[in-house]
């Protein structure tokens, strides 16, 4: 499938993973690892997976995302705002609150800051107090600027994080009984896949992949029937 070409990377160095058409037999077509390819410069290991093998290892594991997400949506989103920093209604209220106060408190710093500056002139404060005063209510003001700054971008990026995950809850809805991993359905919700080296376990060779969906990055899945 030549969408899933541009996909593949391997997990170990990064680089592209290419299909190799070295067979005649078309189940045994297979990816490798491009930095593996290159036999005088060889810096990694091949990372072999045929098509066939990939193609149902990613059509299991979007099922079993979709599958989850569909049927836990509510557990499902949480674990991603709580991964994504996203803050729930309840934190971001709370925040709005704090830069309400910050700025309020920012305001009447000023008019202190002001007045005492108007004391010295009309000699009621001496030269020496009121660099001092004048001194602790700057840099109270200055640091309340900086708290505002990081609260306003920390909002700014929450509210982006919850508008990617409610788009991958919409494909979720959109494509919750897919039976065929057709092309629209991968660049729908995969970014790119990982391709691990293959591990022997019990005298068996084991794949591992990892999808990068769109929007919200690696999913993690807890078991469930
Ligand atoms: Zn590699």
């Amino acid at each position: 499938m030549s969408v899933l070409s541009g996909m593949l990377y391997c997990a170990d160095c990064g680089q592209k993973m290419y299909l190799c058409r070295c067979s005649t037999v078309k189940q045994a077509e297979y990816f490798n690892c491009s930095s593996y390819r290159k036999k005088k410069k060889r810096t990694c290991t091949s990372h072999q997976i045929t098509v066939h093998a990939v193609t149902e290892m990613i059509k299991n594991d979007l099922q079993y995302t979709v599958r989850f997400a569909s049927e836990n949506k509510e557990q499902f989103v949480s674990d991603l705002m709580r991964r994504s920093d996203a803050k729930s209604k309840r934190e971001l209220k709370a925040s709005l609150k704090e830069i309400e106060e910050s700025e309020s408190r920012i305001k009447t710093l000023d008019k202190i800051i002001q007045s005492l500056y108007e004391d010295k002139v009309a000699g009621k404060l001496s030269e020496e107090r009121y660099m001092k005063m004048s001194e602790n209510y700057e840099t109270e003001q200055r640091l309340l600027t900086d708290k505002v700054s990081v609260l306003k971008a920390d909002m700014e990026k929450s509210k982006n994080k919850t508008e990617e995950i409610i788009k991958f809850v919409s494909l979720v809805d959109k494509y919750s009984d897919f039976k065929e991993l057709t092309p629209e359905i991968l660049r729908a919700f995969i970014d790119k896949v990982l391709i691990y080296e293959k591990q022997k376990v019990d005298g068996h060779y084991r794949h591992t992949i990892e999808i990068m969906y769109n929007f919200v990055g690696a999913v993690e899945i807890p078991d469930f029937d």
